[in-house]
């Protein structure tokens, strides 16, 4: 066994924290007050080459890596929760299926320019009736001559109301429940394509979300992603595993940062004639983050391997999601206990990473959704 990151993965993290501390720290109280997507920042990030991560240089991508778009989702994080959900909607879900399925033709029209950051992209799963069950997915796809028309509404979308193009769960048979969904490429523009309502959200600020809504859009057969249709399940594995592995360093980065600065206010602050990290109350805290900080940021970079090795781990993959965000909640209240009543005043930041790290007990997968899950998948082990 070896858990060092190699050398290039280091100078990528040294890299990636860098631009991380230079262009996004300095602005993260004005990104969270604005709640406005800052398109100068997302120019100056696509500047750097980062939206390319995990794409084929062809199209001018970096082809890095499942640890090492880890580490770039994790550094990102650190500063702004909600930026980051921005970007790892660009990087990583956004774009899959165009990456993957696209032809030759969809690829130069949309995914290099999602590249260049020039285009923004985004997945559409949710509707007002369908989160975590999408087999209760509403949207249809019906086929014509030459392509299919959607009929439908997506709520709660990442970066929904700037995008230019997105991916959208569709069911071509409701009758088959699951088995009858498909993903489709839809392009601002395309008739029947609106943005419906923007969402204010609690936290998170730095990515917009919204509404998107396709009242009979009609795209080529090109634009169905994917073998065939009635298949969008068979891909869902692979790209859930990254988003959960994903959710949980975000956790590992928000929790670090907020116990980090609480560390520094409990040296600081002086209660009953000493400083309260004198106190054995106050250093417990730290003591049980540390171990479940720990803990979860191991496990999560070693699902990162296990995607990279593609070794089964749907099952790790979810464990680890909800480890690191279990965690994670529980630093950020005990951030905000160890500032006492200031963690209730909007000029100090405990209050943003407690707003912000609720968003990932959704992201990924509902906690007691993957209970369900590994629930039944512990009771249908064996002895190991
Ligand atoms: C900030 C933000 C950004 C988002 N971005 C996107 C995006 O870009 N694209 C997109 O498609 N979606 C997005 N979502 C939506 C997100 O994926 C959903 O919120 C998530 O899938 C959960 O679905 P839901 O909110 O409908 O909850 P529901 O599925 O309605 O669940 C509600 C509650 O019921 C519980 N529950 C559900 N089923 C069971 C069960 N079988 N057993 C026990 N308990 C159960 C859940 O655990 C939860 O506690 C976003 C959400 C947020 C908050």
């Amino acid at each position: 066994m070896d858990f060092r990151f190699t050398e290039e993965q280091e100078f990528f993290r040294a890299t990636v924290r860098d631009a991380v501390d230079r262009l996004i720290r300095p602005q993260v109280q004005a990104i969270d007050e604005a709640d406005a997507f800052p398109r100068e920042l997302w120019r100056e990030f696509a500047n750097l080459g980062y939206m390319g991560l995990r794409h084929p240089e062809k199209y001018g991508g970096m082809e890095a890596d499942v640890i090492t778009s880890m580490i770039f989702f994790e550094e990102v994080a650190r500063a702004s929760c909600g930026f980051s959900m921005a970007l790892t909607m660009q990087l990583l879900m956004g774009t899959y299926f165009v990456g993957r399925f696209g032809s030759e033709a969809i690829k130069e029209r949309v995914l290099r320019p999602a590249i260049t950051g020039q285009k923004i992209g985004t997945i559409c799963f949710t509707e007002d009736q369908s989160g975590s069950d999408l087999a209760g997915t509403r949207t249809t796809a019906t086929k014509q001559d030459g392509g299919w028309v959607l009929k439908g509404r997506k709520q709660w979308i990442t970066n929904g109301p700037i995008a230019d193009f997105c991916t959208v769960l569709a069911t071509v048979d409701p009758a088959k429940g699951a088995e009858g969904l498909s993903f489709f490429l839809v392009e601002q523009g395309t008739p029947g394509f609106s943005v419906g309502q923007t969402l204010h959200k609690l936290g998170s600020h730095g990515s917009v979300t919204g509404e998107l809504i396709f009242d009979g859009v009609f795209v080529p057969d090109e634009n169905l992603l994917g073998e065939g249709p009635g298949n969008a399940t068979r891909y869902l594995t692979g790209i859930l595993n990254e988003v959960r592995v994903m959710t949980a360093l975000n956790a590992c980065a928000i929790a670090n940062e907020a116990m980090t600065d609480a560390a520094q206010y409990a040296r600081a602050r002086v209660a009953f004639g000493k400083p309260i990290a004198q106190y054995e109350l106050i250093r417990s805290k730290f003591a049980n983050h540390w171990a479940l900080y720990e803990a979860a940021r191991l496990f999560a970079y070693k699902c990162a391997w296990m995607i990279q090795e593609q070794l089964d781990c749907q099952n790790e993959c979810m464990l680890a999601k909800m480890l690191a965000t279990e965690m994670c909640q529980s630093a950020v209240d005990e951030g905000c206990r160890i500032y006492g009543g200031n963690s209730f005043a909007m000029e100090y930041p405990q209050q943003r990473w407690f707003r912000d790290a609720r968003f990932l007990l959704f992201g990924g997968g509902c906690h007691e959704v993957l209970q369900n899950a590994l629930g039944a998948a512990y009771l249908r082990k064996g002895k190991s």
